[in-house]
């Protein structure tokens, strides 16, 4: 009894020992980050909005959140992690706009740099000699690079669907739309990056210059540096968009007219497709969106609850050349087998037509439906196999309703660099293909998390049992194992990497690549 005494106090002791030294090891962080010299500052209460992202699936509070002003504030900050050597458990975590959907921005007792209020370099347009491109931070959301380049008559080339995001931030994943198909991804419209390694070091990167480098950092999931500063490509801009949409019942000829759509030359200047899944009467929905003009149309039209397919077409013009694109859009439409009943047709401007889920996620945010779970799946899809997955997803998973928007659309794969951390289906064409699922957080439901993870689940299953050679988009595992399956043989060009520029895996903890000190 007396020895059973003797061990529990011991124990007890023991215990309050190791939790004494955590605190301690914990509270010394802060005072070690603090002494730090930044321009910027640390914040070490009240951090909570770091633990949130667009998932709203995950919360890992930071121990510290750096505004950083300068290049050199995040520099240093990594490099006094770097200092501090394997046995501190202290990671980095770079955060763009939080726009993520399963913690990737996020680090559990670490630091996260505020991207954001990193200002500099101030926004810069080159226009002399040469291509023209804009020098901006990391940190900027592709809006105010849309608004600022407009100033200049020029534009980005590629875009995402949504330009409240940070350049950081998609070009650590690809940053894929409507335009890849002609102009790849945002990664294959970079010039230049400068980088923050895991070790503290600032690096100017390009195709010319630290190129292994610049290759792993695009797509690179934030694992070998962060992005402080980038070199965009532009072009000329337009002033307006000719907005379309047409239905298809037959998926064949759907996509069939997708990849006649992306193979040519002459063709329009953004191409996406939509499911819409059981839906009826959606396309009086439509009306608010589109010209009245169609409003017979619309009501005559009925989906029966059919699963359908739209395409989504946007063709780029200034107002003095308005007839040509007419006539050329005529032209391009005679060549497509949609329902005929079903074209639609808008006007909008160049800022309207880019900034379009900016408008939609407005009026979510007014009824309070932004801010809840997003379970997303974004799948890349091989060509060959792409009516094998409609079928079982379209026509087998997915019948009653999607709680969300799906799309499908083909890009070409020789509009992205091989060099890139990005990882693709073997194909030259493949399709992207979204699952931009919401779930209602008090529902246990067909529109609850759990039932549509569990469809997510489903597909995933599919996918893997019918060999269909997908790759996910935006991926999340939870184990090494997984990530190296989903690498293949890349993984060890990027296994190489990270032991070159991140050797302590300090960096972008929230995609569970790599452990810190294992
Ligand atoms: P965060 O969520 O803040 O960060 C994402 C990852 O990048 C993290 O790992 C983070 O550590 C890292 N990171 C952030 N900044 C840097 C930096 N400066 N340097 C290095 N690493 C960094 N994607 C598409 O491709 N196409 C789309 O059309 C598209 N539409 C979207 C629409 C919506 C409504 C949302 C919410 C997302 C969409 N996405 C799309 C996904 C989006 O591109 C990614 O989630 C992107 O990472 C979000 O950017 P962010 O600035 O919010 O990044």
């Amino acid at each position: 009894h007396i020895n059973l005494l003797f061990t529990r106090s011991f124990m007890i002791m023991l215990l309050s020992f190791i939790a004494i030294q955590l605190n301690l090891c914990f509270s010394n962080i802060p005072s070690s980050l603090t002494t730090i010299n930044v321009n910027g500052h640390f914040s070490f209460t009240n951090n909570e909005f770091a633990a949130k992202d667009y998932g709203n699936q995950y919360q890992f509070l930071p121990l510290a959140v750096l505004h950083p002003k300068s290049v050199s504030d995040i520099a240093k900050t990594v490099r006094h992690v770097w200092e501090l050597g394997p046995s501190s458990e202290l990671t980095v975590a770079a955060r763009g706009h939080g726009h993520s959907i399963q913690g990737q921005a996020q680090a559990h007792h670490g630091v996260v740099i505020n991207m954001e209020s990193l200002k500099s370099p101030k926004m810069h347009f080159h226009l002399g000699d040469g291509l023209p491109f804009v020098d901006v931070s990391g940190g900027e959301l592709w809006i105010n690079i849309l608004h600022e380049s407009l100033k200049y008559g020029l534009t980005p080339k590629s875009w995402t669907d949504y330009l409240h995001l940070s350049v950081g931030g998609t070009l650590s994943n690809a940053g894929i739309s409507g335009q890849a198909f002609r102009h790849g991804p945002q990664i294959s419209n970079v010039h230049q990056l400068e980088v923050v390694t895991g070790k503290g070091e600032v690096v100017t990167c390009s195709e010319q210059q630290n190129a292994d480098l610049f290759s792993g950092v695009l797509g690179g999931l934030g694992q070998y540096g962060i992005i402080t500063r980038a070199k965009i490509s532009l072009e000329p801009a337009s002033q307006m968009v000719k907005w379309i949409r047409v239905v298809y019942s037959d998926f064949s000829t759907f996509t069939r007219d997708q990849e006649h759509l992306i193979s040519s030359e002459n063709t329009f200047d953004y191409i996406e497709g939509l499911v819409l899944v059981n839906r009826t009467g959606v396309l009086n929905n439509w009306r608010s969106s589109f010209n009245p003009k169609y409003d017979e149309q619309a009501s005559r039209f009925r989906s029966e609850g059919r699963t359908l397919f739209c395409l989504e077409l946007a063709k780029y013009f200034n107002p003095d050349n308005i007839v040509e694109t007419n006539e050329e859009i005529e032209s391009l439409l005679s060549e497509l087998k949609y329902i005929p009943s079903t074209l639609f047709m808008t006007q909008v401007t160049y800022v309207e037509f880019l900034d379009r889920v900016h408008t939609a996620e407005i009026k979510l945010q007014e009824k309070g439906l932004w801010d809840v779970p997003h379970p997303w799946l974004n799948l890349l899809v091989p060509r060959s196999k792409i009516h094998k997955f409609a079928d079982e997803v379209f026509g087998n998973i997915l019948v009653d309703t999607s709680n969300g928007p799906v799309l499908v659309y083909p890009v070409n794969k020789s509009k992205w660099s091989n060099m890139t951390s990005a990882v693709l289906p073997e194909e030259d064409i493949f399709y992207l293909v979204a699952f931009l699922s919401q779930a209602n957080p008090l529902s246990t439901g067909k529109d609850g998390l759990e039932h549509i993870l569990s469809l997510n689940k489903r597909i995933l299953d599919f996918c893997e049992e019918a060999q269909l050679g997908v790759k996910q988009y935006l991926a999340h595992y939870a184990t090494q194992d997984e990530w190296r399956a989903h690498f293949g043989q890349r993984w060890e060009t990027f296994q190489r990497r990270k032991m070159a520029y991140d050797p302590l895996a300090i960096l972008a903890p929230g995609h569970r690549i790599f452990q810190k000190g294992v």
